[in-house]
């Protein structure tokens, strides 16, 4: 310690059992924290240490700009509140804590790497006051220094703006010291990936990953850790874990509209209906008859929507017709279709994707009108696409229903300005409104690398007005906008509610669905686009929150669903019906089974993108998933079963309701020998000497001793040799010595049969 330096005792609001200690150690002689300031450090810290059960501090602390002084006092308010400025660190680790080992692997760079991004972690409170200059010391725990060092300078944080970081010359170091007393403590946000772990502990991977073998979880590099089990494992390297969750909402703040503010916004249509019905045909013939009316040229551009001018007001329809498109979105927990059109071909009727698309809108609680398209051929059956519909719930108006039906023609164009009245209607009825003084949200609806303008973003405006030059978030993406762009290819300066606009700017393609947030400034921007990329990284490492059969007890039992939501699908019209009613029943008072979809046909992408959306399991029976449905489910963590009897269906769901459905497994036969000779080996146990009379034996599977054909062991095979030598597998006519795990009444003539488990697969 320098003679210049002059000690102060730092503590801030810091958890009780730390308090204790420090409370008990305040006098001067011993401090367990100290802050070594050398002259003409920061300008001013204060600092407080309160005793464990006393609001008031017992002792306070305050340095000057010329660190002349450094006195104790009992009276808060004499703490100086005026802000210092940006001061530099230098941050010297007591040589003595670091564990050579450790030491050793933190190379320079990844020490600054690691102090950086614990800064932004922290949501830049110390970008913004300190410049790291030099850190050419050894730390064996970044984060463990910096919580040290943002609590010092915790007055700062507030001093927005005030980034006036100090040039190399102006560098006056500030000294800090880790007490040894002090608990190492490691932020974790709900999860941690294994080689961060490893990495913030300062321990080596595979130690780690041998540490938590020993305990039980087979992991590796890439897996996460969730925080429970953190806690443990850090716990058995002398770390304490710290529930570190970020929350986003800091930063896209509270976005409550204000009702005086609200203004009506136009509505919202998707068109859904079967393939063939129509949908194409009357979105086009919507889009000519209204996008180019009044404009020079005509000239429009597919943005994913467009926008209806009408003389009653605007309507925007979503261009992609269909219930994947719809789905998809509401998957990703974007519901911004108002209304939705249905589109039922007069002369083919209610037919399957019909059905779907209803439930797919019930599901999401959109309002349905019904276009009856076709009208101009002479097989149009109005009635009977009527009575179709009536049978699935969707009853017109004049049949004492709520729905609004249109009859129209995409053809001749007739009964499209009845549409296009009645979607305003509906509109009107739901009261559509947002607040265009909220900073704006919008959804991604369509998105594309482009060539010349790179990430272009289509954005349907939700709240808020977006302007030119607004700092915006996008999934993992973020960006300033530098161009927008309206379906008639006209550059515009702002977007307002429910229009769509073309956005330039982001700096990645995001996703069709993603919410799209304005922000403050772009720091925060890029602090939760990067956070959200590391959650991105932990859940791809296998950490998913969709619904599966087998967590249901659990998730009932902590309260977090009281429904069990079914997509249904059979081979036949007959089992589905006795499989719906079978199902509908099962549930008991802690959760209800409700069906949400169900329909005869293989399991398709559309199935698997509903459940997602809804938080449901997919049931099929006799029937097989597509190849694109079980790649999605596999990518969205949707979970399929496939049953071939009733019984074992309505079981499992049972089971599951009440906890007991564990994971299935089957018996795959590998081989058997029979037993010619025994031997007793001290110390290794009781070795048969066998020649393999079928299959093959391979080395740790599974075996069952049989005498006179029955079972008098079940257990594993422990060791497999031939001559001494441990072997992978032997095949039929060879000799080998085979012991297993925990059993010696071996007798000659006895066969050994072995076999391995497979998981179920659930596609099967
Ligand atoms: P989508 O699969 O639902 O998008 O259906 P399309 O819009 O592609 O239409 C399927 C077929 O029906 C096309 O051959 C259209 O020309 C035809 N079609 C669509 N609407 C009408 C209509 O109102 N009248 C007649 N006669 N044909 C139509």
């Amino acid at each position: 310690m320098s003679e210049k330096t002059k000690e102060i005792i730092v503590e801030k609001r810091v958890k009780s059992t730390i308090i204790r200690r420090r409370a008990k150690q305040v006098d001067v002689e011993e401090k367990p924290q100290e802050i070594l300031v050398k002259e003409g450090v920061a300008e001013k810290i204060s600092v407080d240490l309160k005793a464990e059960d006393s609001a008031k501090p017992i002792a306070s602390a305050e340095v000057s700009k010329d660190v002349k002084k450094t006195e104790a006092v009992s009276d808060k308010a004499a703490v100086d509140k005026k802000q210092p400025s940006t001061p530099v660190l230098k941050i010297v680790e007591d040589e003595s804590e670091i564990s050579k080992k450790s030491a050793k692997k933190l190379s320079r760079k990844q020490l600054i790497d690691d102090f950086e991004m614990e800064m932004i972690k922290r949501q830049g409170g110390l970008r913004k006051i300190a410049t790291l200059v030099d850190l050419s010391v050894k730390v064996p725990k970044v984060s463990d220094v910096i919580d040290r060092v943002e609590r010092v300078f915790e007055p700062t944080r507030s001093a927005k703006g005030k980034k006036k970081g100090l040039s190399q010359k102006e560098f006056k170091k500030t000294e800090i010291t880790t007490p040894k007393a002090i608990k190492l403590v490691i932020p974790i946000d709900k999860t941690i990936i294994v080689s961060d772990f490893a990495k913030k502990m300062g321990v080596k991977l595979s130690d780690l990953v041998k540490k938590m073998m020993q305990m039980g979880s087979m992991v590796t590099a890439n897996q996460s850790v969730d925080f429970d089990t953190a806690s443990v494992i850090a716990h058995e390297y002398g770390y304490t874990v710290e529930n570190s969750s970020f929350s986003e909402e800091k930063y896209i703040f509270h976005r409550q509209a204000d009702q005086a503010k609200t203004k009506s916004r136009p509505p919202v249509v998707t068109v859904m209906g079967h393939v063939d019905h129509g949908k194409t045909s009357i979105l086009d013939a919507i889009r000519k008859t209204r996008v180019t009316e009044g404009e020079a040229g005509g000239i429009t551009q597919q943005i994913g929507a467009y926008e209806v001018v009408t003389p009653k007001g605007k309507i925007i329809f979503i261009d992609t017709p269909g219930h994947e498109a719809f789905t998809a979105m509401r998957a990703r927990g974007a519901s911004l279709t108002d209304i939705v059109v249905l589109v039922v071909a007069a002369d083919d009727g209610v037919m399957p994707q019909t059905i779907e698309a209803i439930n797919h809108s019930k599901e999401a609680k959109v309002p349905i009108i019904v276009a009856i398209n076709k009208i101009d051929k002479p097989e149009a059956n109005i009635d009977k696409v009527k009575n179709g519909l009536s049978e699935k719930g969707i009853v017109s108006e004049e049949w004492g229903g709520e729905n609004i039906f249109v009859k129209v023609s995409a053809k001749t164009g007739e009964g499209l300005d009845h549409l296009l009245e009645m979607i305003l209607l509906q509109a009107e009825v739901l009261e559509l409104k947002a607040d265009p003084t909220l900073p704006a949200v919008g959804n991604i609806i369509e998105s594309k690398l482009d060539k010349g303008r790179g990430p272009v973003a289509t954005v349907l405006v939700k709240e808020g007005i977006l302007k030119i030059g607004d700092f915006v978030i996008a999934g993992q993406y973020s960006g300033r906008v530098r161009a927008l762009v309206n379906d008639r290819a006209h550059d515009v300066k702002k977007a307002g509610p429910s229009e769509p606009v073309e956005l330039i700017g982001l700096d990645g393609v995001p996703d069709p669905a993603e919410t799209l947030y304005v922000i403050d400034n772009e720091d925060d921007a890029k602090r939760i686009t990067e956070h959200r990329k590391n959650k991105i990284r932990s859940i791809k490492s296998g950490d998913q929150g969709a619904m599966k059969l087998e967590d249901l007890f659990a998730k009932v039992e902590a309260g977090k669903i009281e429904e069990l939501k079914i997509v249904l699908k059979a081979d036949t019209q007959g089992s589905l019906e006795a499989l719906n009613q079978a199902v509908s029943k099962i549930g008991n008072e802690k959760v209800k089974v409700t069906v949400i979809h169900d329909a005869v046909g293989a399991i398709n992408e559309s199935d698997v993108m509903l459940a997602h959306s809804a938080s449901a399991i997919v049931v099929g029976f006799n029937i097989r998933p597509d190849t694109k449905a079980r790649n999605l489910a596999e990518v969205e963590g949707v979970d399929i079963k496939i049953y071939r009897i009733i019984y074992e269906l309505i079981d499992d769901v049972k089971k599951a309701l009440t906890g007991m459905l564990k994971p299935k497994f089957e018996e795959e036969y590998l081989g058997r020998a029979e037993v010619r000779e025994i031997f007793t080996i001290s110390k290794v146990g009781v070795i048969a000497g066998c020649t393999v009379v079928d299959g093959k034996l391979i080395s740790r599977t599974n075996a069952r001793l049989l005498r006179n054909d029955k079972v008098v062991y079940e257990g594993k095979m422990m060791s497999l040799k031939r001559f001494k030598e441990d072997v992978k597998e032997v095949i039929k006519g060879f000799e080998c010595g085979i012991g297993l795990e925990n059993f010696n009444d071996l007798k000659i003539n006895d066969t050994i049969e072995t076999f391995r488990l497979n998981k179920i697969d659930q596609y099967l």
